[in-house]
């Protein structure tokens, strides 16, 4: 079971911002920015290089922008770490939402 599952499953304790059918969205315990926010999908993939659901996919960015809104980020990134050079630390796919101040590019 990821990290992720359990804070789905309420086994780990997290700051859970949105949940519904499909995906859920909780603050990162080691923020990047004033606002990070981590969007995932209740199905476990992976990471993005293994998905084939072009509908879920969407819904998680749709569902990260909306969070932007209502987060009051003005500016905001989304980031999808793939693969051990890509920046992946969990194997559970899931949208980085950074914002709440100016972000440099490009990102290291
Ligand atoms: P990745 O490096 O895989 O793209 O992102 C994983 C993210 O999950 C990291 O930013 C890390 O801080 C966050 N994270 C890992 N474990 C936990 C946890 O137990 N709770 C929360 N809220 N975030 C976590």
């Amino acid at each position: 079971m990821t990290v992720f599952e359990k804070i789905a499953a309420r086994e780990i304790p997290a700051d859970i911002v949105f949940e519904d059918d499909l995906c859920f969205a909780f603050r990162d315990i080691d923020p990047k920015a004033p606002v990070h926010i981590l969007v995932v999908p209740r199905r476990v993939i992976p990471r993005v290089a293994e998905a084939d659901d072009a509908g879920l996919l969407g819904h998680l960015l749709l569902t990260a922008a909306r969070i932007a809104k209502s987060e009051a980020a003005a500016g905001f990134r989304l980031v999808v770490n793939n693969g051990p050079d890509g920046g992946e630390t969990v194997p559970h796919l899931h949208v980085h939402l950074l914002g709440g101040r100016p972000l440099g590019w490009p990102p290291g």
